[in-house]
């Protein structure tokens, strides 16, 4: 059988499908390790089976100018192809890799037939004593990585193209094989380098096929629990650990797998050695192309010392925290143990200065009590400092009226700045809401520490004050507020400073200021509590502007008008003042009125006005007149309006920077209808403005407004006060300082006297001290409110030296209308009682005379007591008429009158050494001499005052 003929039978024959067959399994699957095995047999497969003596198979090196036989097989008794395998060159045959290279095969049925370019093949054929030849390249993504050589020493043959197509067949799924055996090394080594890297991790990391069961594992994780790799991996949880481990650790697993996504979460289990540790994990899910969890992979890393040592700073932290805060509560309780003597040191000092006493002795007096104050003050800043440091400064949330709040702290701040010659005005925009919520003593702490400062200082020149309205949100508005003034600045370097605790802008200040720094660093926590921010503009010699911005939830934007004003659209008001910023508020203030607004700087232009408008719509039917103007003062204005036709029936208001007794019966001498103190509150204006217009009556419950209007001033008060004090030193400083303004109060030692004293009298004002034996002020309260129903409401102010958080609030729960602290401000005490007191019939009490004078008279004359007694009920028989003859004479200006009268009443006074009316009636004398009207009016006013 020829080859051919053996060929083409086989070629249709089952040998030939097998053959094919098993080449195409065996290579599909076959492995490294098998590889080269396999390859042989199947060399030698093909070798017999197409009756060939030689098939090998070159590979080019990475070099491609070198080839390598990879494997081959040879017919026995046949030398191999190569003894040794070693590498050759290329091109050794030249012309047979140019046709491989671009051909599918390169068959050669007898070497006769080689081309005559290929020189060196046929010289290499010949040697090898090769007849026949073919050649099929072996690619790798198309490009020539070797090729598997047949060869046929005996004899030439015929290479079929079937055959030839079959060969070529085979040699791809050589090539394939080769590739594919290439990548899986390749990436093997890949996972072993990976693997390298995981096991040596320190960190855990696993794979979970479900809660309870492992995939793969890395060593740190199976070293942490003291077992191997193997001993994890694809293994049940609860086949590997204790019970108490298998449920934490599945526990666990099981809430990451329920996060489907990367989670994190601490497990708390023990180690091989029995230690509980804290493990903290990171957990990813692959998912299968479901969308189901296929492996969660998890990493981990023992925290336990992390934690150890957190939890340690967090203690070291607790404790210093701890320790700050009781250092903050001893100075809160201290300065509150301070307060209580302090309120000793100032009752008698004011007490003492109310005595007989050389002018040196009154000068250490005052000097005793200016440091006094500053101790106050410093003792009040450390305890709210060291309030906010402990946090227990809480802010009250009470309604309130903003307005009036504002210009209370200004008005606080006048006497001091009049006495500086400054200005101080304050500004509020109509869009501020007139009622919110809030802490009302809060914000004016924060305004009278900018006030303060700002009138401190500065030297001349003015100071504003001006509230703006900026935005609102959930009934919540922002609010500006602006301290400005014109005083010595602070350097730009110092500005970040002056709001730190205990800072001040240079050392100089201390010298010449003094002060203690932590007004403005409270003021800014302050301002931090209500949602804001401060802030300072300022330059150097020229001054500053302090800037506070606070939210405060709106109670009531306006306060409805309480006048109509809008009938008077043709009524005309001229502001007659000095200060142009003085017009520029009260103007702002009457504009909401609607009614028409003049403004004139002096008298002259106020003249001016009045005369050109006179006969026109302009007329002016109001004129708001300050007191100090220059050229004329108010008076002199108001005494030649009086001679003017046009002018004599236009209602005045007086404008005063500051109120003394008698001022008001001076202002209605001179014409005014109503007067008014600056800085001027929008409200009492517009009042005053309502009564000129005979839009209201200065009626009895507005008592505000009866301050101002002068038919209605009363000077003298007799309130009826309560004092419940237990405290002996206490209740000799309040009823002294009460008889220092002629005053008198009744006294109970404790709540359950109080209760019965409210029950019989009427009270204007009740001080209740809280802290009480027997019955405290709060018990007391409430029971006297229970008593009162709605029938009647006594005002019960609290006297306390508590100044913690929460005290106000407990006064007001239990019913008492109002706070005063201890040490009293006697001030505040003397506004409280002015406020609440009711108008009575007074009677003049000239026993008082008596009583407060008898003594010192039989100290000095010697006489027994009955006959003092009787002088003195002689004399004050005499005193009415007396009194009432000096009033009508300066009510007719009959100043010679007012003269002589007053002498005697000196004249008497001396004698029986009643020294309050003989002082009084000298300086009373002296006015009179001098036909000084305001000072007479003032005068006799003080010794009226005597007898009430
Ligand atoms: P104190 O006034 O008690 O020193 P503050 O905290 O109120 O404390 O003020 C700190 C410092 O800021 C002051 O000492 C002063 O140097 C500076 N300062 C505050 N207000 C003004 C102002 N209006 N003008 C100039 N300097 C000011």
């Amino acid at each position: 059988m020829s080859n051919r003929g053996s060929y083409m039978n086989i070629r249709h024959s089952s040998d030939y499908l097998k053959l094919i067959n098993n080449i195409f399994q065996k290579f599909f699957d076959v492995d490294r390790i098998n590889y080269h095995d396999e390859l042989k047999k199947t060399l030698e497969e093909i070798g017999l089976f197409f009756n060939l003596d030689r098939v090998y198979i070159y590979y080019f090196s990475k070099d491609p100018t070198f080839m390598k036989i990879e494997c081959q097989w040879n017919r026995e008794c046949i030398r191999p192809k190569r003894e040794s395998m070693q590498e050759e060159v290329v091109y050794a045959l030249p012309w047979l890799f140019r046709k491989i290279k671009n051909n599918d095969f390169v068959a050669i049925d007898s070497v006769e037939e080689l081309s005559s370019e290929a020189i060196f093949e046929k010289e290499a054929f010949s040697i090898e004593k090769i007849k026949s030849f073919l050649a099929i390249p072996l690619k790798s993504d198309k490009e020539l990585v070797g090729f598997i050589g047949y060869e046929s020493l005996e004899k030439p043959m015929k290479w079929e193209e079937e055959q030839i197509k079959i060969l070529i067949n085979i040699s791809k799924v050589f090539s394939y094989t080769r590739v594919r055996l290439l990548k899986e090394k390749e990436y093997e080594s890949i996972l072993n380098g990976q693997a390298i890297l995981l096991n040596n991790s320190e960190s855990q990391l696993w794979a979970l096929k479900n809660v309870t069961s492992y995939a793969t594992v890395n060593e740190a994780h199976a070293k942490f629990f003291g077992k191997k790799k193997s001993d994890l991996e694809y293994q049940d949880l609860y086949d590997i650990f204790d019970i108490d481990t298998a449920n934490k650790f599945s526990e666990v697993s099981w809430k990451l797998f329920q996060q489907n996504e990367p989670a994190e979460m601490e497990l708390e289990v023990k180690n091989w050695k029995g230690e509980d540790r804290i493990l903290q994990i990171k957990s990813k899910p692959q998912w299968d192309k479901a969308g189901n969890i296929k492996y969660l992979i998890c990493t981990a890393e023992d925290i336990t010392e992390k934690r150890l040592a957190e939890i340690e700073l967090y203690k070291a932290k607790e404790q210093a925290e701890a320790a700050n805060i009781a250092k903050s509560q001893f100075l809160a309780n201290m300065s509150h143990e301070i307060r209580t003597p302090m309120n000793g040191i100032f009752g008698f000092l004011e007490l003492l200065q109310s005595t007989d006493l050389s002018l040196e002795q009154k000068e250490f007096i005052r000097e005793a009590k200016s440091v006094s104050d500053v101790l106050l003050c410093l003792i009040n800043d450390i305890l709210d400092f060291s309030k906010i440091e402990a946090k227990k400064l809480v802010m009250e949330q009470i309604k309130f009226n903003l307005r009036t709040t504002i210009e209370d702290s200004v008005s606080l701040h006048v006497p001091q700045a009049t006495e500086k010659g400054l200005d101080l005005y304050s500004m509020i925009d109509s869009k501020v809401p007139e009622e919110v919520i809030g802490d009302p003593s809060r914000l004016k702490q924060i305004l009278n520490n900018l006030i303060s400062n700002a009138v401190k200082f500065t030297e001349s020149g003015e100071i504003s004050v001006a509230v703006d309205y900026l935005e609102e949100e959930n009934e919540v508005a922002l609010l500006n507020f602006e301290v400005k003034d014109t005083g010595i600045g602070i350097r730009t370097e110092d500005v970040s400073k002056i709001f730190k605790s205990f800072s001040q802008a240079d050392t100089s200040t201390t010298r010449k200021y003094g002060g203690t720094g932590l007004g403005l660093a409270i003021s800014s926590e302050l301002v931090k509590l209500m949602g804001g921010e401060i802030s300072v503009e300022s330059i150097l010699g020229e001054g500053s502007v302090f800037k506070f911005n606070v939210r405060l939830q709106i109670g009531k934007r306006v306060c409805k008008q309480k006048f109509d004003f809008e009938k008077f659209n043709d009524i005309n008001i001229l502001i007659v003042d000095g200060n142009g910023n003085s017009r520029k508020v009260i103007s702002s203030y009457i504009r909401e009125t609607g009614l028409k607004i003049f403004e004139a700087e002096d008298a002259t232009s106020a003249i001016t006005t009045i005369l050109s408008n006179a006969n026109t719509e302009n007329k002016i039917n109001i004129a708001v007149i300050d007191y100090q103007m220059s050229g004329m003062n108010g008076y002199e204005l108001a005494t030649t309006l009086k001679t003017i036709p046009f002018a004599k029936d236009i209602k005045l208001i007086l404008l005063t920077s500051s109120t003394q007794r008698g001022d008001g019966i001076a202002a209605k001498k001179y014409g005014f209808s109503s007067y008014l103190t600056k800085p001027v509150k929008r409200d009492d204006l517009l009042n005053c403005i309502a009564i000129a217009l005979n839009l209201k009556k200065a009626d009895k419950e507005d008592k505000k407004t009866e301050k101002y209007v002068i038919n209605e001033v009363k000077d003298e008060l007799r309130p009826k006060i309560l004092l419940v004090e237990d405290n002996e030193m206490n209740r000799k400083i309040v009823i002294s300082m009460l008889r220092s303004r002629g005053m008198t109060c009744d006294v109970t030692v404790n709540g359950s006297e109080a209760v019965k004293a409210v029950k019989g009298k009427d009270y204007d004002v009740v001080f209740m001290d809280c802290q009480m034996p027997i019955m405290d002020g709060y018990e007391s309260t409430r029971k006297i409110r229970a008593i009162e129903g709605s029938e009647k409401h006594t005002t019960i102010i609290a006297m306390t030296a508590n100044a913690m958080a929460g005290d106000y609030e407990k006064c007001i729960e239990s019913g008492m209308d109002n706070y005063i602290s201890k040490p009293i401000n006697f001030d505040i005490m003397f506004k409280l009682i002015e406020d609440n007191t009711k108008e009575r019939e007074f009677v003049a009490d000239y026993n008082s005379i008596i009583n407060n004078n008898i003594d010192y008279f039989i100290e000095e004359t010697g006489l027994s007591k009955d006959d003092a007694k009787e002088i003195f009920e002689d004399y004050i028989k005499c005193l009415p008429d007396m009194l009432t003859g000096i009033n009508d004479a300066i009510n007719e200006n009959d100043f010679e009158k007012v003269a002589r009268l007053t002498h005697e009443l000196k004249g008497s006074a001396g004698t029986l050494r009643i020294t309050s009316i003989y002082e009084l009636s000298v300086n009373l004398e002296k006015a009179a001499v001098r036909k000084e009207l305001d000072k007479c009016i003032k005068g006799f006013s003080e010794i009226k005052n005597l007898f009430y």
